[in-house]
């Protein structure tokens, strides 16, 4: 209830931060876009607690049970082996995010996430359900193979949703504190960078916690001063193309 009630305060906060500190110029304003991202996010929560959230929990429960995973076997204090549990979960899915961006059939699955020619606290939650489906498999391999049981999968969950709401939103932070705080975690302005409509650029900054993740495999884009981003994907301007129904029918019948 704490840590719900804590990222409920975070989004109100962000919210009312990107209003009076803005990044980005917004290419779309308006509400329909919000209610757009909300309603695919509102998707998108529907599959995962029907799906994914009874799978994942399932096999949490049983690693956990079983004492199955690396951190198990290593001898540390419990806060620690959390800690470390949480890093690797973070890293492994730093090459989910690659993944999605390099096999074509898990790119046309993310790509609802970058056609957004905005981005914004709601761009945050605007994942295809698709894309949560066939993460299904690689979170269950997370699990077992860290050793995560139930309760510091919930940690990492509601951390990693902080820090993803936290990079998608359109907050001008000083450029000196996003510099020093860009050393740890993905602030607003790299993950800018990652929605650039510029392939390269795209093809940068996975991570979606630690930024160690891209420093450590030479796909960090680090250039916290940048704020002239073109957001979204070349060749999807088109605002009629956006809408809700051909939002969530693009990975079946679009080809990228
Ligand atoms: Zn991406």
């Amino acid at each position: 209830m704490i840590r719900t009630a804590l990222i409920a305060a975070g989004i109100g906060a962000l919210l009312w931060l990107e209003r009076r500190r803005p990044l980005r110029a917004g290419v779309e304003p308006g509400p329909r876009r919000i209610v757009r991202n909300l309603a695919v996010g509102a998707v998108t929560a529907a599959a995962v607690s029907a799906i994914e959230r009874p799978i994942v929990e399932r096999v949490s429960r049983m690693t956990e049970k079983h004492g199955w995973g690396l951190v198990t076997r290593l001898d540390l204090p419990a806060p620690v082996r959390i800690a470390v549990a949480i890093a690797l979960m973070d890293y492994t899915l730093y090459w989910w995010h690659v993944l999605l961006h390099r096999v074509p059939v898990l790119w046309r699955m993310h790509a609802p996430h970058h056609i957004d020619r905005d981005l914004d606290t709601s761009t945050g939650v605007r994942f295809h359900f698709a894309e949560f489906v066939a993460s299904i498999p690689w979170r269950c391999a997370q699990v077992l193979s860290i050793g995560v049981g139930p309760r510091t999968l919930s940690l990492w969950q509601q951390l990693t949703l902080a820090e993803v709401l936290f990079h998608h939103s359109n907050v001008r932070l000083t450029r000196g504190f996003e510099r020093a705080l860009s050393r740890l975690i993905v602030t607003p302005r790299l993950h800018g960078i990652h929605h650039s409509v510029v392939r390269d650029e795209r093809d940068s900054n996975f991570s979606s916690g630690l930024t160690l993740w891209d420093r450590m495999h030479g796909t960090a884009h680090m250039d916290p001063d940048r704020d002239d981003v073109k957001i979204g994907l070349p060749g999807h301007d088109d605002p009629r193309e956006l809408t809700l129904v051909r939002t969530l029918a693009l990975p079946f019948n679009e080809v990228f």
